[in-house]
């Protein structure tokens, strides 16, 4: 068993039993820190503990966008928009080139992301609406054992993510998004590592107690672009950004979401909410610039399962 790794190799348990493959990404945002301390943590305490199939961690997916402390890699390029890659590329290429062949060869795959340094996002696992049935299922069935408060399915239209590789290659895929912004939150890293030990559980590559999970909230969109959160409710101008809702809230279509100051042109914005259900993010910088998301609502107001077709 090879259990060595550093910020350009994985980290790959394999037990030379017959058993699925399962492949766990974090720091494909170079400013998510939990996640890539909650992989490392995993790690560490995964040693030895592969009975069945094959285990890949990757912490660091953009080792330029780390080393940047940013979102993006000092080229400029988001590894989440720009896969499958290119092997002779950028170094975000290159790094999403890397991640796009484990994923392609894997049976599940785990993203674990959090809003970064703008977003705080309320905890959520998503998936992609797959065409097939069977992977769809497997990853309603992951979303589930994941653990969080919500499970979000959205359209699978959207191109250029690590998910789109494995939807692409027919290998079931979640992503989860908990919190961002400053200071580090170890709640995030504890729920993450025991998020996928439940998983690694449920398939029996560890030994140990799978737990059956209930999310609160369950909502399928198949709206298109529901998705993607950083498009959502753009600031009509810069200025000082101060909330009245955090995630988590329950909101009315057209209630008070904050407001922007503009002290440079003496002007006040109020913001209001679009569309009635729970504050699923909202941006966690006080100064935004216009076009900024600063949030989004999950269209869900009480505990339960919803699908919009
Ligand atoms: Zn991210």
């Amino acid at each position: 068993m090879q259990l060595s790794y550093d910020i350009y190799h994985p980290f790959v348990a394999d037990s030379g039993a017959t058993g699925p493959s399962v492949v766990i990404t974090a720091g494909v945002h170079g400013d998510e820190y939990e996640p890539m301390t909650a992989a490392f943590n995993l790690i560490e305490k995964i040693q030895g503990q592969v009975k069945k199939g094959k285990l890949i961690i990757v912490p660091v997916a953009s080792p330029d966008a780390y080393r940047s402390c940013s979102r993006l890699g000092s080229d400029g390029l988001d590894l989440a928009r720009i896969c499958p890659g290119k092997a002779d590329g950028t170094g975000s290429e290159r790094a999403a080139f890397r991640v796009s062949s484990l994923i392609k060869k894997a049976d599940y795959y785990i993203d674990l992301h959090t809003g970064g340094k703008v977003l705080n996002i309320y905890p959520l696992s998503g998936y992609m609406l797959h065409a097939s049935p069977e992977v769809l299922q497997k990853q309603q069935w992951m979303a589930a054992a994941f653990g969080l408060p919500v499970v979000w399915g959205t359209d699978s239209a959207l191109n250029g993510r690590t998910l789109s590789v494995a939807r692409d290659a027919n290998v079931p895929a979640i992503y989860v998004e908990y919190g961002g912004g400053d200071p580090f939150n170890d709640t995030v890293v504890e729920a993450y590592v025991a998020g996928c030990l439940n998983i690694l559980a449920g398939l029996q590559i560890i030994d140990d107690t799978f737990k059956l999970n209930n999310p609160l909230y369950w909502v399928e969109d198949n709206t298109p672009d529901k998705g993607h959160l950083q498009s959502k409710m753009p600031a009509p101008s810069d200025g000082i950004f101060i909330p009245t809702v955090k995630p988590g809230d329950i909101v009315l279509k057209g209630s008070g979401w904050g407001r922007i100051i503009d002290l440079a042109e003496k002007k006040e914005w109020r913001i209001e909410t679009e569309e009635e259900g729970m504050v699923l993010f909202q941006r966690c910088t006080s100064f935004v610039h216009k076009n900024d998301a600063l949030g989004g609502v999950l269209p869900i107001t009480k505990p339960g399962k919803i699908q919009i077709v």
